[in-house]
């Protein structure tokens, strides 16, 4: 199969009388970490979304493996290979962080006890094991951070969508997230993530999208895109 694992292909979305995002086209090729980067309110998460199925788009296509997936609801996307995080972290903090893995295992493995082995392993692979038995409500924020990639997972994406796992993290805490993502990386998962801090995207992908009032501003190499004037000045704006 030669197609690139995602296309996005001329896509747009309106809230209303809002174009949130407008003809957006872009790729995502196998085993590449691409950043979709822009100022607060640039149309994000509205692509994430639009990507991860959890919006339909008012116009264009989105292709997962050269299939036309746009008609498919989340779930349906989840079980070819796309997963994704939310921004707003949506854990059970009354269920354990195991159990909270286990959600996303049982997509592949509906057996409980197999989920659970997968949902253990996970949790290793992403540092969590210690904390497999507290309640996901006592997790630090850079923790529950974590735990939403390991639920993301667990459910064996092809593809892993982050939505700002990043933000709200210590420079340190930041580091470490930067690292999981280059160890998922090397386990073959293809990721789009999503932040709004430029410093912290650049040094980690290999090519960077700009959006800015829900057009592309830029594109291309962290470096290009981090010198366009453009893309400064958008920044400078927010
Ligand atoms: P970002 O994630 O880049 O900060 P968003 O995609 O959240 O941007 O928002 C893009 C624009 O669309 C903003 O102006 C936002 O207010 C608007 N928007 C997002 N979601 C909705 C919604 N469900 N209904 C109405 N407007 C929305
Ligand atoms: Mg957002």
């Amino acid at each position: 199969m030669n197609a690139p694992l995602l296309q996005v292909d001329d896509v747009s979305r309106r809230f209303g009388g809002l174009a949130a995002v407008s003809n957006v086209s872009f790729e995502v090729g196998r085993g590449e970490i691409v950043g979709l980067i822009g100022p607060n309110g640039a149309g994000k998460s509205t692509l994430f979304n639009l990507i991860a199925g959890a919006l339909p788009p008012s116009s264009g296509r989105i292709l997962f493996e050269g299939e036309d997936v746009t008609a498919l609801a989340a779930p349906d996307r989840c079980r070819r290979g796309i997963g994704r995080t939310f921004q707003v972290v949506k854990s059970f903090d009354s269920m354990s962080v195991l159990d909270n893995v286990v959600v996303g295992a049982l997509v592949r493995h509906p057996h409980a006890a197999a989920a659970r082995r997968k949902a253990a392993e996970v949790l290793d692979f992403a540092g969590l094991a210690p904390r497999a038995a507290s309640p996901a409500g006592d997790l630090t924020p850079p923790e529950k951070r974590r735990l939403e990639v390991a639920r993301a997972l667990a459910t064996e994406p092809k593809l892993l969508l982050l939505d700002e796992v990043m933000t709200g993290l210590t420079p340190a805490e930041a580091q470490k997230g930067v690292e999981l993502v280059r160890k998922v990386r090397e386990t073959g998962v293809t990721v789009l993530m999503v932040e709004h801090v430029m410093e912290i995207v650049m040094p980690l992908v290999d090519r960077a999208f700009v959006l800015h009032l829900g057009r592309e501003l830029a594109h291309g190499k962290p470096a290009d895109v981090a010198a366009d004037p453009g893309v400064i000045s958008a920044y400078l704006g927010d």
